[in-house]
């Protein structure tokens, strides 16, 4: 072999490296540092609320990396920083929205994906990895009893996995070539149906697909916030008089706002009498199906033709972990698969994920929940699900007890209740502007004080403290400590 230039490739010059000896270092020295940060979280503040501005500061301050530096002081600096000025979710006292503290086996399954690198799009170039992400697929189908012959893959969260299940239902339920000819290619207007209180990746997901927001038909929900299965009905048969074409019914498992879930049997039977694609978002609540006392209306989740659900909410898997199911894989393929020429490895033998899903590349997220999978087992993961359950409920309880708090709902892990200051009728007329006010501000102080964090619901005009817990980390005297630090806030007001 001749070669043209004087500069041998053999002198690469060492830019994106490391030798072992040094990563061995770092590495150790990073596992070290977050070791000691997981094991005194419970001590720190749950977000020290450093303000927006000084966290702006901290970073105008570094120059434009046009020349590298040192990875071992950058890796301290960016350690140290990270852990000064975060919102630590995984707090044992974070109660807000609903996001998960992560699995430490999480943690260093993403660290180990990351090393491996597969890209789980195509079998070819990840032919153990893409077996894995089957494998939990199938197992958490199994932990939920939906059955372990359904399609599905991991995706970056509840809302893309939401996104695939609706994309698999337009091409499954269209009476024409939708993929071809777009959603306005037939002679009628798909239409779909989900309750007021579904999350706003319905909004997104008739945006982006090109159905359009009008034609999500939002169902009234009965005095409980669950959908009104007569509503359901109505519309569903005034759309088909006026010549539309409903497809879907998109039920709720776990309402973001109370934790409330559709009565999902009543709404799998009208959706079969109708020939509807039933889908259920449970993104957060689909892992309490496990459970051998899940409530019927939760059970019903097993007759969906697909589930969106998200492992890094209840299934405490680091961000970020979305899931879809659906009952039957060809559907996903259907909607989902092109085969160019230069993929010449696609055959029918073999799963490759790009097929399923929108996403090619696809990262190896699987692994961080597969590991959990195993290592905590269905019967650890069922037992901490009760647990955040009767956490949640013993909130409510103690605010029920408390002369100062009103309880409102308990529903899977989520409580919501408020502070009524001593000698204030939450009855009287003018109370409820009154109470929102002071309940707007205590929250705003408990957020700021970083002892604890919980989020808001409003039912009814009635502004709450929401507390959901998702968390492995949380016990009984953290619920204890919530309800002290309200009132003590409560009386400060
Ligand atoms: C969280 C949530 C979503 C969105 O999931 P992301 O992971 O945030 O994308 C959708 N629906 C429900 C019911 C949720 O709780």
């Amino acid at each position: 072999m001749h070669s043209h230039s004087t500069t041998s490739p053999s002198l690469r010059t060492r830019t994106a490296g490391l030798d072992a000896e040094q990563f061995r270092a770092l590495g150790h020295s990073l596992v070290n540092d977050i070791a000691d940060f997981l094991a005194t979280l419970p001590e720190r503040p749950v977000t020290p609320h450093t303000p927006h501005a000084e966290i702006l500061g901290l970073l105008d301050a570094l120059p434009t990396p046009h020349r590298g530096i040192d990875a071992e002081t950058l890796l301290r600096d960016t350690t140290t920083m990270l852990f000064d000025h975060s919102l630590f979710n995984g707090h044992p006292r974070f109660m807000g929205y609903i996001t998960a503290g992560p699995t430490p086996i999480g943690i260093l399954g993403d660290f180990l994906a990351s090393a491996v690198n597969s890209n789980v799009g195509g079998s070819v170039l990840s032919p153990l990895a893409t077996e894995i992400e089957r494998q939990a697929v199938r197992w958490v189908a199994e932990l939920m009893g939906y059955p372990a012959t359904c399609g599905g893959l991991f995706t970056s969260g509840g809302n893309v996995a939401n996104f695939t299940a609706l994309l698999a239902a337009r091409r499954a339920k269209a009476g024409w070539d939708v993929r071809v000819k777009g959603v306005a290619g037939g002679d009628r207007m798909m239409t779909m149906y989900a309750s007021k209180e579904t999350h706003t990746w319905m909004q997104k997901g008739a945006d982006l697909f090109g159905f359009g927001t009008d034609a999500v038909r939002w169902i009234e929900t009965d005095g409980d916030q669950r959908m009104n299965v007569d509503a359901l009905a109505a519309a569903i048969e005034a759309d088909r008089a006026a010549g539309h074409l409903p497809f879907i019914v998109i039920a709720t498992a776990g309402t973001v706002s109370t934790g409330v879930v559709d009565p999902l049997p009543q709404i799998a039977a009208l959706c079969r009498a109708h020939d509807l694609w039933f889908h259920v978002d449970g993104a957060y609540g689909a892992p309490a199906a496990a459970l051998p006392e899940a409530s019927p209306d939760l059970l019903g989740i097993r007759e969906a033709d697909s589930i969106a659900f998200d492992p890094h909410k209840w299934l405490y898997a680091p961000l970020e972990a979305g899931c879809v199911l659906v009952r039957n894989p060809q559907h996903l393929l259907d909607a989902f698969s092109y085969r160019p020429v230069y993929y010449h490895f696609v055959d029918d033998e073999q799963v490759n994920f790009y097929e399923y899903g929108i996403q090619n590349s696809r990262g190896f997220r699987a692994l961080k929940v597969w590991l959990a999978l195993r290592q905590i087992g269905f019967e650890g993961y069922i037992q901490s699900i009760r647990e955040d359950i009767a956490l949640a409920y013993y909130l409510h309880e103690l605010a029920e007890a408390h002369p100062e708090l009103q309880a409102f709902t308990h529903h899977l892990s989520i409580t919501t209740f408020r502070y009524v200051p001593s000698g204030v009728d939450p009855a009287a007329p003018d109370a409820r502007e009154r109470l929102n006010t002071l309940n707007e501000t205590l929250l705003a102080q408990l957020e700021a004080g970083g002892k604890a964090f919980v989020s808001n619901a409003v039912i009814d005009g009635t502004f709450l403290l929401r507390a959901c817990v998702v968390n492995f980390n949380t016990t009984a005297a953290d619920i204890e400590a919530l309800v002290e630090i309200v009132v003590g806030l409560g009386r400060a007001l």
